[in-house]
This record gives structure tokens, sequence and C-alpha cells, in this order.
């Protein structure tokens, strides 16, 4: 890009993928002249992950691995001694304080870009992309710049004038709004959760509990049931658990399992020994991890630290299969793997195993195929492993499942439009969206677009291991890179 050209990047989402993405941009010297954030919630920074004021909802990684720059490995636990105060090594921070830490590095980026990258806010969602319609001229783009110099430049002039190619793309917004872009980063979390059939239309069933405010009607002498007992299920009963302690949670899932706990402290992972050769099975990894994780521990090291020693490799490990055992792997393997990987901070287990001794929290195996709202509770039919049903009546029901894993069947506007113009492609198992290994969407007919960029947990069906901090940070530099060029 450093050709001199005024060049607009529009970032849709504003999670930590998307902020990082325009903070790149931002600290580059060569990077785009105007960075249009794009966010529905009208928040930027923290997304779904770091909104959260609980200060009972921990991070899941110790601060020494937060940090938002690779190269930097220190820089949020530097950052947290700094402006929350003393720090353990090894602590599990509030998750609050990484939506600040987030806040924080954009306003300082675009601070320290000022008159050479303008970063603009912009509210609102985004229901299409239209590839190839940006359309302005390269005389245009001169003179956008020249009035980005003067300083007098308003939004609309410069959205329709700092084109240097035909070859960028409009965002449209659901209000009809429209900004022409010479590239389009989607950063757009995780697919929401798939919502049950059986969950009825009520305002006591919540099927969104990471959305503002969700949780805040839920009094303190209330029983709420969970569906689900992953980190979810965790966060939902330790803030509704902490309100008073007549307050209960009974969380229902297929195993009754509880997520796994770090050790406290900061571990050095094991490093993973080679990898078995392409192409692999599902069952083939499975057994040379077990085998991995067996002559590990028998080394004296815990299983967590081999975990995460292989976790580097997943990607790798993931493209040795074919899609059909990929598919296998997802329905065999997948939830071991996932229960072992995500695991829960030592506070939150601390605290968990507080509530459960007090009877407040109860974790069930079982699977709900029904709910009735009654008028003075709702009622749930939960199957067992047999073809015993039971009844359970609770005053709220939240839905704590993780996020949804089938892109075709997301409610998103923008991403099914996408889908259907053949702009996006899903991956063979429909996990997300396919892309190059530096993050070009990839159109139905595989033309590779170089202008329309895709990082974050919608990558899951290319690399899996896609959503935490660690992949994030790095995608949102090769993006940043790409689209400097
Ligand atoms: C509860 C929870 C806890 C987690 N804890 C950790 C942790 O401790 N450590 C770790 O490494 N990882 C953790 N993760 C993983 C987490 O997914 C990533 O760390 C990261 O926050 C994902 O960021 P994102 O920007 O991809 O997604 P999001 O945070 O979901 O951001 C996407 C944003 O895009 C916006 N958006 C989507 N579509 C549109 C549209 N069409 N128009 C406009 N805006 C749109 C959404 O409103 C959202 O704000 C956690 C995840 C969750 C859910």
């Amino acid at each position: 890009m450093g050709s001199g050209v005024t060049r607009t990047v529009a970032i849709v989402g504003a999670g930590a993928a998307g902020t990082l993405t325009a903070v790149n941009l931002l600290r580059r010297g060569d990077g785009p002249s105007r960075v249009v954030l794009i966010e529905r919630s009208g928040t930027f920074g923290p997304g779904v992950a770091y909104s959260t004021t609980d200060e009972r909802h921990r991070l899941n990684v110790v601060a020494e691995r937060m940090s938002a720059f690779e190269d930097e490995p220190g820089h949020f636990a530097d950052w947290a001694q700094r402006t929350v105060g003393p720090t353990a090594p090894g602590a599990y921070l509030p998750r609050a304080h990484f939506g600040a830490y987030l806040r924080d590095l954009l306003d300082a980026a675009e601070r320290g870009a000022r008159g050479r990258c303008r970063l603009e806010r912009v509210v609102g969602e985004v229901v299409a992309v239209e590839p190839g319609s940006r359309g302005a001229t390269a005389a245009e783009a001169v003179t956008a710049a020249a009035a980005f110099g003067a300083g007098d430049a308003t939004t609309g002039a410069w959205g329709e004038a700092a084109s240097a190619d035909a070859t960028g793309a409009t965002v449209v917004f659901a209000d009809g709004r429209r900004i022409a872009a010479d590239d389009i980063v989607l950063a757009l979390g995780s697919l929401p959760a798939a919502r049950p059939s059986a969950l009825p239309d009520d305002p006591r069933v919540i099927a969104a509990p990471w959305a503002p405010g969700a949780l805040d009607e839920i009094g303190g002498d209330e029983t709420s049931l969970l569906i689900g007992s992953g980190l979810t299920g965790v966060d939902v009963a330790l803030s509704l658990c902490g309100r008073s302690d007549r307050s209960r949670a009974i969380a229902i899932s297929r195993g009754g399992c509880l997520p796994y706990e770090h050790l406290p402290g900061v571990r050095a992972a094991v490093p993973a020994p080679e990898l078995p050769a392409a192409p692999a099975s599902a069952d083939g990894v499975r057994n040379w991890l077990e085998r991995h994780v067996r002559s590990m521990r028998g080394a004296g090291h815990d299983w967590r630290e081999v975990v995460d020693g292989v976790r580097p490799h997943v990607p790798r490990l993931w493209q040795s299969l074919p899609p059909e055992e990929q598919r296998r792997f997802v329905r065999e393997h997948g939830r071991a793997w996932e229960l072992r990987r995500h695991r829960m901070a030592p506070e939150s287990a601390r605290r968990v195993r507080r509530l459960l001794d007090a009877g407040q929290l109860l974790v069930r195996a079982g699977r709900v195929v029904a709910v009735r709202a009654l008028e003075r509770n709702v009622e749930v039919l939960v199957a067992g492993d047999g073809d015993d049903l039971r009844t359970l009546r609770a005053d709220r029901v939240v839905l704590c499942a993780g996020a949804g894993t089938d892109v075709r069947r997301a409610s998103s506007p923008l991403l099914q439009g996408m889908l259907a113009s053949g702009v996006a492609s899903a991956d063979p198992l429909s996990l997300g969206l396919r892309a190059t290994p530096d993050g070009a969407l990839l159109a139905a007919d595989g033309t590779v677009q170089p202008h329309l960029h895709l990082l974050g947990p919608l990558r899951r069906g290319e690399l899996w291991e896609t959503t935490a901090m660690r992949e994030i940070r790095n995608q949102a530099q090769t993006v940043a890179h790409a689209i400097a060029g």
C-alpha cells in the first residue's frame, strides 16, 4: 500500500479481533489513511467476551499470556500493573480489565496516528458487503488526501472520495447507510449459539446471556435452570448465585460435567513431538495425543501442560485430516478436546466448589427436550440416559451453550447474504467461511478476494483453533500486513 494514495479500510466488528486489526493498522507507518471501525453494539474494544463488568468473570489465561502483541509478551501484564495495581505472577484477572485494555489500546493507537491515519467509530449493523463497487478515481483520492491534510474533510466526503481503484467494496447498513472502502475486514466473532426449538419466546427464557443486561432482571432469590455447564454456564452460575445465598442454579448438560480447572501459576507447556503424517485419521490423531499425554505424564508432567504444548500445532493437525475425518473428529473426539483445552481459572473453580458445597449449584446430566412457560414459573422436561424423563421447574431458563456450529444456519443477515451471493463460501464442515492462510476470503467459485479479509472464530473450518487471543492477535497482525502490502 505505501504509495501515498489515500485509502479506506472498513472493519466490521469491534470486538478484540476488529479492534486489534484497527490498532495494527493505526500503528503502521505505511497503513491506510482512514480506518472505519463498525460495531452494532455501540461499544468499541471489548466485544462479547470482555464486556462483562462482573469481577467474578475471569480470563481463562494468565495475564502473562494475554498480550495483544506476540512480539511484546508482557504488554498486558505490564498494562495491568500500571493501571489496575500490583498483580501477582500467574494471575487470572477479571475479563473486564482486558476489555479496558483493548479500549486503551485503540485510544492510544488513534492518538499516535494523528495526521497519518484517521479512525472513525461507526455504530450500526452491517447487512451486506458488495465487492468491486468502490469505484472512485485516483484524482478524487488525491483531493481527499489534500482535504485530510487541511483537516477539513467531512466524514461523508471522505467516504465517497478516498478510493484509488475500483477493486474495493461497499458495506451496507441495516438502515441503508453505505460506506465504500478499499479493503473490508470481517471480524464478526463466533456464530451465536443455535436457539433450541424447545425454547419458547418468553422473557424468563434468556437465550443470549452475554447480551448487555441480559441477566439483570434475575432476582437474588430465584432458581435458574442453565442449559449447558461449560465456561459460560460457570460464569452465569457465579453471577446469579453470587447475588444472594438464596439464589440457586441447576446446570444441565449432556455429560453433566464442569470444565476442568487450570493449575495455578504460569506453567510451561511441554513441546509436542513430531506430528502424525498427513493424511491422518481422527482416531490416529486421538491415539497420537493419548500416547503423548501418557508418556509425558510418566515423565512427571501434568496433562494440562501437555495439551498446551500441542495447541500451537492444532491447525496443522486439523489440516492433516481429510474433511470426512475432520467431521468424525468433531463428532467423536471434539468435545473431549474442547473440555481439556478450555479450562476455568483457579479462582472460578474455588467459587464453584463453594457453591456446590452450599447446594446453591447443582450440575446434572441430561438433555432438555421441552420448555414450557407457565404462569408462575418455567417447566423444563429433561431426558436422562435411558428413557427416563424428569420435569424441573425454575424461575428462569438461561441458554449457556457454546457458539453455533453451522454458518449456513446462522441468523446473521450479513453471513446469509454473502453465502447466497457467493461472495463468501462455507468450509466443508460449515463451521465458518473459507479463507487463504493470510485471511483473504474465498468466493464460492474459489476466487481469492484480496480486498475482503476474515479473522477470528469464523476461520474455524480452516484452523480449528482460532478463537483465543493468542490466535487472534497474530491474525490481526497478518491481516493488517496484507492490507498495508
Ligand atoms: C465468555 C468468553 C470468555 C472468553 N475468555 C477468553 C480468555 O480468557 N482468553 C482468551 O484468549 N480468549 C477468550 N475467549 C475467546 C474470545 O472469543 C476471543 O478472545 C475474542 O474476544 C474474540 O473476539 P472477536 O472480535 O473475534 O469476537 P467478538 O468479541 O464476538 O466481537 C465481534 C463483534 O462483531 C460485532 N458484529 C458482528 N456482526 C456484526 C455486523 N453484521 N455488523 C456490526 N457489528 C457486528 C459484534 O457485535 C461483536 O461486538 C472468550 C470468549 C468468550 C465468549
